[in-house]
């Protein structure tokens, strides 16, 4: 945000440092609680939450009732009938829409199965869903903000390459764009995931987070002070295709022995002697997953096999980055919680000696449905920087 020269400046900054707090308390603020927070007397806070209630961010209602704060105040939440962003996340087999509003809560989230394999008519479905989904909005809509699995100029918005939908070079933002008149966003899902568990989940208040997403695919991403690690076109992070696996397989994406392939779901199920169909790998995953968690002595040499191979990947990375925490979200995240000891020790025998004294916390992402949180929490910043502008009627 850019420093102040004018009183009206100023006031603006100071909407949008509340209108911030709104949002990253959640849900819930006093107001003598924001005048400290924003380090300003009560009439200027009171003044401030004048103005966004006047624009519909925000509304002001009675404090907890049993008076246990001692003084008078009043509670301040996100507008119920507020902005939302519509959020989507288009995976190989299905689409999902969200709204989400200040404060990040994400509702009416619903599947809808991805029509066509065809890039040109799938992106016509999604355009269609959310155009659906606007007309039945009781609220303004701030804008769409689309995760992608794949990667993706985050300027334009052009989808360069989404390797599990076989999409190349799909411009979707200027798609979008043209047919909503709407600030659109479109990113990777896993830097999207890394941003929102950075600002207000998992990594919060850590300085480096390296962050490991899987869905079909293994992305992530390295996030410093809240921001992606900075790289030549933003591609960084898809640690799910460096060469931890078997050399002899050949990915999707082009390279050979990538890490995903090695401990995605197939290769969980196939560890376990399940040979699954990839649209049947989440179900064949969970499978073996809740049976090594009910004892199964199989499943859990599978779940141990895989975990032996996702540790020592993430030992390497350990030595690569130097993170401060890693966060782990989806099959990850499931393989770690039902064989941390195995990760660990496998983790421990890629680092090296000097990492090993101290190694970083591994956490279990925080956010629900973090791809789609940080596809709106794009948007969401844009709003919460300048709301006046971006409310103004035209
Ligand atoms: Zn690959």
């Amino acid at each position: 945000m850019a420093t102040a020269s004018t009183s009206a400046e100023l006031r603006e900054q100071n909407r949008s440092r509340a209108l911030a707090l709104v949002h990253e308390s959640g849900g819930s603020l006093t107001r003598v609680e924001l005048a400290e927070l924003l380090d300003v007397t009560r009439t200027t806070a009171a003044a401030l939450v004048s103005d966004l209630s006047a624009l519909n961010l925000i509304l002001e209602h009675d404090a907890d009732p049993t008076g246990r704060r001692g003084r008078p105040t009043t509670n301040i939440s996100p507008h119920p009938e507020g902005p939302v962003v519509l959020a989507a996340e288009v995976a190989n087999d299905r689409i999902t829409v969200a709204e989400v509003a200040i404060g990040g809560q994400l509702k009416n989230r619903k599947d809808v199965k991805l029509e066509s394999g065809d890039p040109a008519e799938a992106v016509d479905q999604l355009d269609q869903v959310l155009h659906e989904r606007r007309a039945n909005l009781a609220s303004n809509c701030a804008g769409i903000g689309v995760a992608m699995h794949g990667l993706v100029d985050d300027d334009s918005g052009l989808v360069v390459q989404a390797p599990n939908l076989g999409w190349e070079n799909v411009p979707l933002g200027r798609r979008l764009r043209q047919s909503h008149r709407l600030p659109v966003k479109v990113d990777n899902d896993a830097t999207l995931g890394a941003l929102v568990e950075a600002k207000r989940g998992a990594g919060r208040l850590a300085r480096t987070m390296l962050y490991l997403r899987s869905t079909v695919g293994i992305g992530g991403g390295l996030v410093f002070d809240g921001t992606p690690a900075p790289s030549r076109r933003g591609w960084h992070g898809e640690f799910g295709h460096l060469p931890f696996g078997d050399t002899r397989h050949r990915c999707r994406c082009g390279a050979h022995g990538c890490w995903e392939n090695a401990i995605n779901q197939l290769a969980l199920a196939a560890a376990a002697g399940i040979e699954a169909d990839p649209v049947e790998a989440n179900a064949a995953a969970d499978d073996v997953l809740n049976r090594a968690k009910a004892g199964d002595a199989e499943a859990n040499n599978a779940v141990a096999r895989i975990c032996g191979i996702l540790g020592r990947g993430l030992g390497s990375l350990i030595n690569a980055l130097d993170p401060e925490v890693i966060v782990l979200s989806g099959h990850v995240q499931r393989l770690y919680e039902t064989d941390p000891a195995t990760t660990v020790d496998a983790l421990m025998s890629a680092s090296m000696r000097a990492h090993r004294q101290s190694l970083p916390p591994v956490r279990s992402g925080v956010v629900e449905h973090p791809a789609l949180a940080g596809a709106a929490e794009a948007i969401l910043t844009d709003l919460i920087d300048s709301p006046t502008r971006l409310l103004a009627p035209n």
